[in-house]
């Protein structure tokens, strides 16, 4: 049996355990650092992704520190034009393999394993070994763990192509997942006469915006929505250096609607007055909210789309019907059916949290939601600056999962109790300005260093934060008790 030594296992290649990898390794010169993954190849879930998939949020904070994602130019065409570009799937992958092939690797302190299933870990305190298996041979591996086991796997990250969808697919019924559609070009003598789309999150949006932009049309298209969804209007997202303008009115409309607002649906209707939060159908209250970003030219496009099911869900679908557990959806002979109903983040994680650092594990979730790669680039500077646990959980409390409209003002709240944390520490204040991955922090340093006139905008803010804290703290507080009441 082969026994290899570290100072750090990590246990997970995709954003999260990439993006601790990449900035401790500036930050510890010292150490050395082992990754596992069970997939062949860096990115964790985007390796199973579907091909049309694209960052939804601009790629300028996402990936890891050491490293741009996208070129810094706006798009020009397409439904995101006039922003900064979202990161392609093909693009995704072929950052993170080049991170690891070209600076990880060649470093001489980061060892990477694909293909290799974390088992257990020690049964001997004194002698720290963790066992793993080669998942082709099957042989056992062990790994000798000086300092500390990450786990980067927390996330449980799922799609549709590795979930097994909750509903029953009857004999000869046309199924698909998103990837399977660019290959429908291949039968072409066969086509789908219909389209249905069962979910409704992000995946589901994408689907429905392909198949448009494909020339499918809307009234060929079912969609089953069991609930709707506000989403992030990425005009107000983009990159800090570009746009810091958007950024300051996403931040201040969040604070003035929270404090303002009686409820969760309260604060997310004053939020679309003020531009900042998008819905389909502005006749239906959503009651979901998964930190989906979207442009509105694509919110104009899923629109179009009328045939919708919402409030049930699918148990079983047939060559020309769905099954809800109450009625039957007659739908065309030769409907395609298309599972979107994996949960990207499974929010059931919510029941999950704990401290990011306990002895000599560090599990790692967000800092600040639903900022993914940063959180875990942070936990990597805290890991090799602070001295002991209690320090490092002080400065890194885990922030919470929401889910739905009711508990999203528990986020804000957490989220600002994080940020004035945060910089009120000189060292996580200072990396926090050279961090790529945090939304303003090193365009406001350049901004500091240039004297640039834009940071004028900027001195209201925290003082206006500061004014509304004790109604954001009412609400947030309200919120944290339907959210911890949901399990
Ligand atoms: C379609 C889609 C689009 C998204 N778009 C965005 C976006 O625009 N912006 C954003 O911030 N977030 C986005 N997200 C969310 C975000 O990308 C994910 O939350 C994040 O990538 C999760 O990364 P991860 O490393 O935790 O999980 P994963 O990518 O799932 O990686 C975990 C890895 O752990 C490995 N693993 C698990 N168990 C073991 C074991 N026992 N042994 C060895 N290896 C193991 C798995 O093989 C996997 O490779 C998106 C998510 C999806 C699904």
């Amino acid at each position: 049996m082969t026994q290899h030594q570290t100072d750090y296992l990590i246990v997970g290649a995709g954003a999260v355990g990439l993006a601790f990898a990449d900035t401790l390794l500036d930050e510890d010169p010292d150490c050395h650092i082992t990754l596992i993954d069970k997939h062949a190849s860096p990115g964790g879930h985007w390796n199973d992704a579907y091909s049309f998939v694209t960052l939804h949020q601009p790629s300028a904070t996402y990936g890891v520190n050491s490293m741009e994602l996208c070129p810094d130019r706006v798009d020009t065409h397409g439904h995101n034009a006039g922003m900064y570009p979202l990161a392609k799937h093909a693009e995704i992958l072929a950052y993170y393999s080049k991170l690891v092939s070209e600076r990880l690797i060649p470093s001489g302190r980061v060892a990477y394993h694909p293909l290799t299933e974390y088992r257990s870990g020690p049964e001997d305190a004194a002698a720290p070994v963790h066992t793993a298996r080669h998942i082709l041979s099957g042989d056992p591996v062990t790994f000798e763990v000086r300092r500390k086991l990450v786990d980067a796997t927390w996330f449980k990250t799922s799609v549709p192509a590795t979930h097994t969808p909750g509903f029953a697919i009857g004999d000869n019924t046309r199924f698909a997942v998103p990837g399977d559609l660019p290959d429908l070009w291949q039968t072409s003598d066969d086509l789908p006469s219909h389209y249905a789309i069962i979910g409704g999150g992000k995946t589901a949006m994408d689907t429905a915006i392909w198949l448009l932009e494909a020339g499918v049309s809307p009234d060929a298209i079912d969609w089953v929505r069991p609930r709707d969804s506000w989403m992030m209007n990425r005009k107000l997202l983009q990159p800090a250096r570009h746009r810091l303008e958007g950024l300051i009115e996403f931040q201040l409309s969040l604070a003035e609607c929270a404090a303002t607002a009686q409820d969760g649906d309260d604060m997310f209707a004053q939020l679309e007055q003020r531009g900042t939060m998008l819905r389909i159908d502005r006749d239906v209250t959503p009651s979901m909210f998964h930190f989906a970003v979207i442009s509105e030219a694509e919110v104009a496009m899923l629109g179009q789309i009328t045939r919708v099911h919402r409030g049930r869900r699918v148990s079983a679908i047939e060559p020309a019907a769905m099954i809800f557990d109450d009625e039957q959806v007659q739908l065309p002979q030769g409907t395609l059916f298309i599972d979107c109903t994996a949960s990207a983040v499974p929010f059931e994680q919510r029941g999950n949290a704990r401290p990011f650092f306990d002895g000599s594990v560090v599990t790692l979730q967000l800092a600040q939601t639903p900022f993914v790669p940063y959180s875990a680039a942070l936990a990597a500077f805290i890991e090799a600056n602070f001295d002991n646990d209690q320090e490092k959980n002080n400065l890194l409390p885990p922030a919470p999962l929401t889910d739905t409209t009711a508990t999203y003002p528990y986020s804000v709240m957490a989220n600002l109790m994080s940020a004035a944390i945060l910089s009120n520490n000189k060292k996580t204040n200072a990396f926090n300005a050279r961090s790529r991955l945090h939304p303003t922090g090193p365009a406001i340093a350049q901004m500091i260093k240039e004297n640039d006139p834009r940071l004028a905008a900027l001195a209201d803010i925290g003082p206006t934060i500061q004014s509304h804290m004790p109604a954001i703290i009412k609400l947030g507080m309200a919120a944290k008790a339907i959210h911890e009441s949901a399990g």
